[in-house]
């Protein structure tokens, strides 16, 4: 198709044409690949009924993919050069609204009211990296109701979000993420297919987002600070991180009480714990919270 700018030579034909230096710091990577764009957009399931919120469109690589799989597009973009840019390549798709602004900063729900209320949005994006972890963390603490996240982000963070309990990449984000979601790895991507290269290898993943929690958890934010403090120290058991974080020289001794009534051992470590074993011991260690 003409009109696509996924590729090499038209990517950098629109960078000369409107004299733009990427930005580095925008984590402005940009996508030139067609194959691994459908390959992003199918793993979104989306159709005519649908909305796509994209994080970043860039100069509208995956934005036009969007256009044609969804019914309607949000796309928001921190960066005022890319307007006219993409003025230019969403002439052809007129249910694509692009919205300028950090998306760090706006509301969110805001953002959503441009979705008729009855449409299933999936976020799709490929990620600015150096806001990767907050972006993925404020859409779904925000709690909208998302289907799914569909995002290409730095493999490492990928794997850490997927990582099951016992391996190193195990940890508070693995548990933030599976909280709200179920994570699947679609794929790994070289870092051939951006102009210009990053120094890092990506990989999309896919987040199922779950209509609620797979474990009951009476405080959430005391559930997200009991999991922070056992990873304190990742080589300290979980008995000595929490001695350290909430206990006092006169309520040490019940510790191992409540880790007992909770049938965990003191000296296992953080990565070990299961998000079920993370919901027993936060609710149980409740009295604790300051
Ligand atoms: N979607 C395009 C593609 O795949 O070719 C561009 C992806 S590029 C990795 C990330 C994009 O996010 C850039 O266009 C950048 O300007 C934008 N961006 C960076 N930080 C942002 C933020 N806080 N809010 C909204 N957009 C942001």
């Amino acid at each position: 198709n003409q009109d696509e700018v996924a590729s090499p030579s038209k990517t950098n034909e629109m960078l000369k044409k409107h004299k733009l230096v990427l930005k580095k710091s925008l984590g402005q990577n940009f996508l030139i690949d067609q194959n691994i764009l459908h390959k992003i957009v199918a793993a979104a399931d989306l159709d005519d009924q649908k909305g796509a919120l994209e994080i970043g469109p860039g100069i509208g690589a995956l934005t036009q993919q969007l256009a044609k799989a969804a019914g309607k597009v949000v796309a928001v973009e921190i960066d005022q050069r890319l307007l006219p840019i993409l003025e230019e390549t969403m002439q052809a798709y007129p249910n694509v609204k692009v919205i300028h602004g950090d998306v760090l900063k706006l509301s969110l729900e805001e953002i959503f009211q441009e979705f008729d209320q009855s449409t299933k949005v999936s976020v799709v994006a490929n990620l600015p990296y150096y806001v990767t972890t907050p972006i993925v963390m404020k859409l779904l603490e925000t709690r909208l109701p998302l289907e799914n996240i569909v995002v290409m982000i730095q493999k490492e963070v990928a794997l850490r979000m997927a990582a099951p309990p016992g391996g190193k990449d195990y940890g508070s984000l693995s548990i933030a993420v599976q909280y709200y979601c179920e994570p699947e790895l679609v794929m790994i991507v070289p870092r051939t297919v951006f102009i210009p290269q990053p120094n890092v290898d990506s990989a999309v993943i896919k987040l199922k987002v779950r209509t609620k929690p797979p474990v009951e958890v009476e405080d959430e934010l005391w559930f997200f600070e009991v999991v922070q403090a056992c990873f304190a120290q990742r080589r300290k058991t979980i008995s000595n991180n929490l001695l350290a974080r909430f206990f006092t020289k006169d309520t040490r001794d019940e510790l191992n009480g409540i880790l007992q009534q909770c049938d965990i051992d003191p000296i296992r470590r953080g990565e070990t714990l299961s998000l079920s074993e993370y919901a027993r011991l936060s609710n149980a260690l409740l009295a604790y919270k300051p």
